[in-house]
């Protein structure tokens, strides 16, 4: 049984990962943004679990297969593992957009995907990602949407920290990943131990 205040929800490009043009395809374009790694351990050390919900588009293009995005998975783990923290799950979308399926963020399936395996409600669950569809599917989700300034999307998104209009109300701004760990680490006491 998971406790919901466990759980934190990380988007990959953009947010933990670099973004790259065309989106990750292999393994060697999966390059851990600085510090964000780090940060995941950091969030493990103090009783957090995190899971990455990620749009493949390339999927449903045909760009590459499952068995890449496996790979490029496993690279993903590997660093994780060796920066000492650990993503328990990836979920992800392998729809195109034209496919209008309920998963592709901004849509909430991928999050309620999360709900679901873990046991738990979203309400209070921290949601990160670098762009208006991860806040987006945060909000639909129910969980609370934290943006990191460190991708591609969400880059010029907060000039001093005040979102433009058009977003949705009670988003928290952290420059990157490390950032918005800094920040739950500091606010919240350390979650229960799982039972
Ligand atoms: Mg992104
Ligand atoms: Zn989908």
């Amino acid at each position: 049984m998971a406790n919901s205040a466990q759980l934190i929800i990380v988007a990959s490009d953009g947010t933990l990962n670099a973004d790259v043009e065309n989106g990750v395809q292999s393994p060697d374009d999966w390059q851990p943004l600085p510090g964000a790694l780090e940060a995941v351990a950091r969030l493990n050390q103090a009783g957090w679990r995190v899971v990455v919900v990620t749009n493949q588009p390339g999927l449903g293009r045909g760009l590459f297969g499952v068995d890449t995005l496996h790979a490029i998975h496993t690279r993903m783990h590997r660093l994780v593992g060796e920066a000492g923290g650990r993503i328990e799950a990836v979920f992800f979308c392998p729809h195109s957009p034209t496919e209008a399926c309920n998963c592709r963020k901004p849509r909430p399936g991928l999050a309620l995907g999360v709900a679901e395996r873990y046991g738990i409600p979203l309400q209070g669950v921290p949601m990160v990602g670098d762009s208006l569809e991860d806040i987006q599917a945060a909000v639909a989700a129910g969980c609370t949407p934290h943006l990191v300034l460190s991708g591609m999307a969400g880059s010029g998104a907060a000039p001093g920290g005040v979102l433009p209009a058009g977003w949705p109300e009670g988003v928290a701004v952290h420059r990157d990943l490390a950032a918005f760990a800094d920040v739950l680490l500091a606010a919240t006491p350390p979650p229960a131990a799982v039972s």
